[in-house]
């Protein structure tokens, strides 16, 4: 096992039942030295204590209130999960055939997925982790390093869990375990709340005609790639890198409100602009990377090598742009986040209440249906000088919802664009 002093990495292994995940996952943590989180374990928890109790898995009423009075602690024994309800270890009790559609049932509860949501990302965020489940690449870990969606075929999944069950001396036939089995693939992927499918990005693992052996060489061989990409840094991240220093030593760059950066991507940053470096100063306060628009004036300069190595794209003024406005939607419908200056144009020190905001931006909102993020670069005077405090601050995201725009009226465009604006220019209040 290894605790993390630096980032970790994940794999996410989804997949129906009987395809082997955990049994993979296991050798795999072995192998590399990760954490096995056996998510379905803590499912089946949950469906244990229900069980137990009388109560019917399926009956939300019922289920809900026992929540509060489950405990459900996990501990590492060479890297495998030992997993404890209320201090009892339960980690063979759980394995018992009722108990799997008892799981698959409280599992299709929203609370109880909810519950369980903050106890799996709490242990990826601590330790080098392989957590193995229905919704880890999906839901759980979005920005796993490696995702798989590991499957076979419905007959070579409920012979490995008949021949696993009556290992352990049960007494089951072959067809009914097929039958429970293609109920329980069908409940766990047609269920409204985080059905088990691939995430877009997921590696599909078929291994109905692999052995253990070679399942878990080809995931091996997936996370050897991954990590060698992970350690080549891109050109962003290279010039992010140097100029953060440099940029939080010359002019005392502090960044407010980072809690509010929305967790996952696909959304659009809008500041204030005040000098050429802002995009240095919004690249080095997020941690994605944000691609911004820029005037083209910008990109032609002395800077303009630079503004590109950080995902600068020109916009032409005074025109609707066209080309530029389907790069940026481009860049949102792709999961990526976009960077924005409402102004148009660098303001130093005038007043930025005093601006028309251009309204590609509620255009872009409107095609992508995307959440803003505001945000103030607060300087003293209203201008960037050097060894001068500046602050980025950044609001709490605008719902795309609430920026009222139905119709993709002119009028709407720039009642939102308005709105954004109000709420950058709000954040200047903040202490620099
Ligand atoms: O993987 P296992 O068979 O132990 O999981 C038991 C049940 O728990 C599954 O059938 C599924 O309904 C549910 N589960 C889930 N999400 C997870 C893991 C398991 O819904 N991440």
């Amino acid at each position: 096992m290894s605790k993390k002093t630096k980032k970790t990495f994940s794999i996410a292994i989804d997949g129906p039942s009987g395809a082997g995940k955990s049994t993979v996952a296991k050798a795999l943590a072995k192998k590399l030295g990760f954490i096995h989180v056996d998510t379905g374990a803590m499912y089946r928890s949950v469906g244990l204590y229900v069980y137990r109790k009388g109560i019917l898995p399926d009956d939300r009423e019922k289920v809900i209130p026992c929540l509060p009075d489950i405990n459900i602690d996990t501990k590492y024994e060479n890297g495998s999960q030992r997993i404890y309800l209320n201090g009892e270890d339960v980690s063979e009790a759980i394995r018992q055939n009722e108990i799997s559609s008892y799981a698959s049932k409280v599992s299709a509860i929203p609370e109880v997925r909810a519950f369980l949501l903050d106890l799996q990302r709490k242990t990826a965020e601590k330790y080098d982790v392989i957590m193995d489940g229905r919704d880890i690449g999906t839901v759980i870990l979005p920005n796993a390093d490696l995702k798989v969606f590991q499957t076979a075929s419905a007959e070579a999944r409920a012979r490995r869990r008949y021949e696993e069950l009556v290992a352990k001396g049960a007494e089951v036939s072959l067809d009914e375990i097929t039958e429970q089995m293609i109920k329980r693939d069908y409940d766990d992927s047609h269920r409204e709340n985080a059905p088990c499918v691939p995430a877009d990005d997921a590696v599909i693992v078929d291994n109905s005609d692999m052995t253990i052996e070679e399942n878990v060489d080809h995931i091996v061989g997936l996370v050897n790639e991954r990590r060698k990409s992970k350690q080549k840094k891109t050109p962003y991240e290279r010039v992010k890198k140097s100029l953060s220093g440099l940029f939080s030593f010359l002019y005392r760059l502090k960044v407010k409100g980072k809690e509010n950066i929305p967790k996952g991507s696909g959304y659009m940053v809008c500041s204030n602009h005040i000098a050429l470096f802002d995009p240095v100063m919004l690249a080095i306060a997020f941690p994605y990377q944000l691609h911004f628009m820029v005037k083209i004036e910008s990109m032609k300069s002395a800077f303009g090598r630079m503004l590109s190595s950080l995902g600068c794209f020109g916009v032409k003024r005074g025109t609707a742009d066209k080309t530029a406005l389907r790069t940026a939607i481009g860049y949102i419908e792709n999961g990526e986040c976009l960077g924005v200056f409402p102004q148009g144009t660098r303001k130093p020190a005038v007043d930025p209440k005093e601006t028309e905001p251009k309204t590609g931006i509620s255009m872009i909102a409107y095609r992508t249906g995307c959440d803003v993020v505001p945000v103030f670069i607060k300087t003293k005077k209203r201008k960037l000088r050097i060894f001068s405090k500046t602050t980025v601050i950044i609001g709490k995201p605008i719902k795309n919802s609430e920026l009222g725009i139905c119709q993709g009226t002119a009028a709407e465009y720039k009642n939102a664009a308005d709105k954004v604006f109000a709420e950058i220019c709000a954040l200047e209040e903040g202490e620099v």
